[in-house]
């Protein structure tokens, strides 16, 4: 009785699942239990990585990452950080922090990501300026600029439930509300799980987050219905696993430090999302020989497209001028200088060179 009611439960906050859908909720539960290829205490099983932990931060002082977190921001520059579109930001680091000039637009990670776990300080402007929403207003996103933590000064600050500091933005107000006075440095430790799309484009599994705000935690395992927007809750659509993970211009100039993540699930190769600018110049007909050509076209969210021999690729940046492929062993580079430009393409193996026609 209560599984049925559970299960209706599901059906109602996903909409209308298919069979494949909940067959994997079934199956992510079947994932939480102990891995049936070991023993109990069993001796032979690898111990964990040895991690120092670093240390917590004070308000005078930024702590010190984990030994193995990439760390996006130490409070020098923002060599991690781009405009959204690949271009240099002009979000500005000064004084330890680096600090939101409002009008400038997102900041995002030139990385991508996807299941990890950030940790990222702030502080709003001090003394307060506005009110509801527009009082210290920034916000982490996931999914490039898909899925909001909301980032606002919440203390003595009336606004919406579901629009406060560290509410997942128009779907769930954090449990409690942990917030420090503005001009305090607060922090947000989230553990972010992407959403998984089939080749197809259908949602397999959707994003979850769990957010700690200041120690105190906040949003349990929530489960995300789609992007988080104004007004509405659109469904999700198809995109990469990894993205890069941004902060919001909101017109208020927050200010970040300490920000560092670890990626979590399998050893994977990194990516990265190149600017427009550089996709755009790698897109075109490679030629091979006379009867052979290799189209490179920009395909959404940074990525590349790659068609030869009948067959088209989704092409991942591995660095700025390295792509591969995630369904075969497939990868390009592209050498462009003064005198010629041209692709190196290898299949399993080897490298053809394919000089850029157009
Ligand atoms: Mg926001």
């Amino acid at each position: 009785m209560k599984k049925a009611r559970q299960l209706r439960l599901a059906f109602r906050r996903i909409g209308a699942p298919s069979v494949i859908t909940l067959a994997l909720l079934v199956r992510s539960d079947m994932l939480a239990q102990p891995d049936p290829n070991w023993l109990g205490h069993d001796r032979a099983r690898p111990l964990p990585v040895v991690v120092d932990p670093g240390s917590l931060s004070t308000q005078d002082q930024p702590g010190k990452p984990p030994s193995d977190a990439i760390v996006l921001f130490d409070g020098k520059d923002l060599s991690q950080w781009a405009a959204m579109d690949g271009s240099p930001t002009k979000w500005v680091a000064r004084n330890g922090a680096m600090e939101c000039v409002p009008g400038s637009g997102y900041v995002r990670t030139l990385q991508c990501f996807g299941d990890c776990q950030l940790h990222v300080e702030w502080s709003a402007p001090t003394p307060a300026r506005g009110e509801g929403q527009g009082r210290g207003n920034s916000g982490v996103f996931f999914g490039l600029d898909r899925y909001e933590i909301q980032v606002l000064d919440s203390y003595g600050n009336k606004t919406y439930a579901d629009g406060s500091a560290a509410s997942v933005y128009n779907q769930y107000p954090p449990l409690v509300n942990a917030s420090r006075p503005p001009g305090q440095w607060q922090f947000y430790d989230i553990i972010w799980t992407a959403p998984r799309f089939d080749p197809t484009g259908k949602l397999v599994s959707p994003a979850r987050v769990t957010v700690i705000h200041n120690g105190v935690l906040v949003q349990n395992n929530v489960e995300l219905t789609g992007p988080t927007t104004w007004l509405t809750r659109p469904p999700y659509a198809a995109h990469p696993e990894k993205l890069p993970i941004s902060f919001q211009d909101h017109g208020n100039p927050v200010r970040f430090r300490n920000i560092w993540v670890r990626e979590l699930g399998r050893p994977a190769k990194k990516e990265f999302m190149l600017p427009n600018t550089v996709l755009d110049g790698f897109s075109g007909d490679y030629q091979r020989d006379p009867n052979d050509i290799v189209r490179v076209r920009r395909a959404a969210d940074g990525l590349l497209s790659v068609s030869f021999s009948g067959a088209t690729f989704l092409m991942y940046a591995g660095s700025p001028t390295r792509f591969f492929a995630k369904t075969t062993d497939v990868q390009c580079e592209f050498r462009f200088s003064d005198a010629e430009k041209f692709a190196v393409l290898s299949v399993g193996e080897g490298g053809m060179r394919a000089k850029k026609i157009n």
